[in-house]
């Protein structure tokens, strides 16, 4: 990487006068171990030690202890060698924010009125591209996210105030995965908890794993 990087350096130096488009490039990582994702990205986290923030806003109804044990559920859960979890001293400027929201709150910020979680990464910025069997991949570094819960007390299907813990810990792990660099899904194994839709699965497994081996040691 290091030598990389030094030859992208003497390229920019030579090149100052050229167009911007000149300097869209970046490094090129190789042809990747796994790939498991719809998705043509994947991304890695900044920072080895990130600030968790937790909030349940008004119109869930969400025990603090469902949160909170649901969050460091999904965050040991994938155990991603070398990266650690301190309490952020205040949500808003959190690295890692987990916030619960109504239905309507949803609504409003465009998730699909069938989900149970979303995750967003924030102030993301490609790094680097890779390949997989000729298909290009887009790598990005992550310095922060933002999962929501999404709290739904409808008479019909997407009620998720009647969840129990154990499958809000699956959603957590779930989001937790989108939010360390798992983009998209695994759309045809179901014993994956990367699988888009809700399952008995509640923890990463082998392939779930191996997608992010690509830029993490996973224990
Ligand atoms: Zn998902």
């Amino acid at each position: 990487m290091l030598r990389f990087f030094r030859a992208i350096l003497v390229a920019l130096t030579a090149s100052l006068l050229l167009s911007s488009a000149a300097f869209a490039t970046v490094p090129y990582y190789g042809e990747f171990s796994y790939w498991y994702s719809d998705a043509s990205k994947i991304g890695q986290f900044s920072n080895y030690s990130n600030s968790v923030g937790m909030s349940i806003a008004g119109g869930c109804g969400m025990l603090a202890g469902t949160l909170t044990t649901s969050v460091d559920y999904a965050l040991s859960a994938w155990s991603l060698q070398n990266y650690s979890y301190t309490d952020a001293s205040d949500y808003a400027t959190a690295d890692l924010k987990i916030a619960c929201i109504s239905r309507s709150t949803a609504n409003s910020l465009g998730v699909p009125s069938n989900y149970a979680g979303f995750t967003f990464w924030d102030g993301e910025s490609l790094i680097g591209t890779g390949t997989w069997f000729g298909a290009s991949k887009n790598i990005y570094s992550v310095p922060r996210y933002q999962i929501y819960y999404v709290w739904d007390t409808c008479s019909c299907s997407n009620n998720t105030s009647s969840l129990s813990l154990t499958v809000w810990k699956g959603i957590a792990a779930h989001e937790h995965g989108h939010g360390a660099g798992y983009w998209g899904h695994n759309t045809s194994d179901s014993t994956q908890l990367m699988y888009p839709s809700r399952t008995s699965v509640t923890s990463p497994q082998t392939k779930d794993k191996n997608h992010l081996r690509n830029l993490y040691t996973v224990n």
